[in-house]
């Protein structure tokens, strides 16, 4: 069974609600009282975010003065971890000076954890119905995927790829395309996660919401461990206190159905794996 949360956002993230009802302090109570072990917060770094540049950035020192007190405060109940999610971009202009930023960041601040994630793709957001007027469902898929296999092999400053096919979460329902024409991306994807030694995460949070898969699904989780892939980590991507740990029994399901028989929590940066049992 999964006790530990490895994705979770709170008021620091611009995307999460700002009237109090996410706040670290709740995201905690939440966590303990749903029989959890621990929980990592990583809330949104996005630099250079479309339209609104200083959107998903949040005051790192201040982000750390909170969280560093509330696992303080919870010591010997419940472990918190301080994470973070980054989005990681290939856009020309934009990698070189976003890759340095990272690099300074995390080197900056003792982050257990870190996901890498690809959000931005030619300046939008995928989750946007904009874009894939913009691109067609080929092309929207294509770019996304080139995009993120040149992220995980530039960038250097992360543990885990966060939601692998965040693309087909929001590509139209009515426009979905065989996957043999992205799927040897994801496959060089994979393989590049393997070489680099990064995790990759299983994001629960469509199944939450009574999806049938999670993200990514069956078929490369299993493709992930076939090619040599040993680290897996979970999260419910919960946005608010009340969906914390939501998904990770069914996620555990699929994890094992991959051959997984064990999943992995990163302290300090450092990966640590725990049985299912
Ligand atoms: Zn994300
Ligand atoms: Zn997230």
């Amino acid at each position: 069974m999964i006790l530990a949360d490895l994705h979770t956002h709170s008021q620091y993230s611009t995307d999460a609600p700002h009237d109090g009802t996410s706040a670290p302090a709740l995201m905690a109570k939440a966590a303990y009282e749903r029989g959890l072990k621990t929980i990592c917060i990583t809330d949104h770094m996005d630099l250079c975010f479309p339209g609104e540049p200083q959107s998903f950035v949040f005051d790192v020192f201040d982000y750390f003065r909170t969280l560093q007190a509330l696992r303080d405060e919870w010591q010997g109940r419940l472990e918190i971890l301080i994470g973070v999610e980054l989005g990681l971009r290939n856009e020309p202009d934009r990698h070189e000076g976003i890759r340095k930023a990272y690099d300074d960041l995390v080197a900056s601040y003792p982050f257990d954890f870190v996901l890498g994630s690809t959000h931005i793709v030619r300046y939008e957001d995928p989750y946007e119905r904009s874009y894939w007027k913009k691109y067609g469902a080929i092309d929207g898929l294509l770019a996304y995927f080139e995009a993120e296999l040149f992220n995980m092999e530039m960038y250097s400053c992360f543990h885990s790829c966060a939601h692998l096919d965040y693309a087909l979460r929001y590509v139209p329902a009515n426009r979905r395309i065989a996957p043999r024409r992205y799927d040897a991306l994801v496959e060089a994807t994979l393989e590049t996660l393997v070489r680099r030694d990064i995790a990759l995460e299983i994001n629960v949070k469509s199944l939450a919401r009574g999806l049938a898969e999670p993200n990514p699904s069956l078929k490369y989780i299993r493709r992930y461990r076939e090619l040599g892939g040993r680290m897996i980590t979970f999260g419910s991507d919960a946005h608010r206190p009340g969906y914390i740990g939501d998904g990770l029994a069914r996620g555990e399901e699929f994890a094992r159905a991959a051959g997984f028989t064990e999943y992995t929590i990163f302290r300090g940066g450092k990966p640590e794996f725990v049985p299912f049992d």
